[in-house]
């Protein structure tokens, strides 16, 4: 163990800072709701982070109460993604025509 541990990135983590867009998309289609935020303003109000932890935090705040289920159980959990960087259409998506 080094002595410059201080808040490192975690290697190979996705971070806030390099996603592709300016705007970040969420939805989950298993609670269905989606939302979009600045990535700018979230970097300035929460710091830059990895994108995985941002995910379940931002669902924690939409209400979804399936993120704190077992991953294992696939059909049940929480299924929040980010959207503008995956591409495949959702089924949330095509109900809604967005
Ligand atoms: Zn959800």
């Amino acid at each position: 163990m080094s002595e410059k541990v201080e808040r490192e990135r975690i290697r190979g983590a996705a971070y806030l800072a390099d996603y592709p867009a300016d705007k970040i998309i969420v939805e989950c289609e298993q609670c269905g709701w989606r939302a979009q935020f600045d990535k700018a303003a979230m970097i300035e109000a929460g710091g830059d982070r990895p994108m995985t932890h941002l995910l379940d935090d931002i669902a924690r705040r939409k209400g979804c109460t399936r993120v704190a289920l077992d991953m294992n159980d696939i059909k049940n959990h929480c299924r929040a993604r980010y959207v503008n960087i995956d591409p495949k259409p959702s089924d949330y998506a095509k109900a809604k025509g967005v």
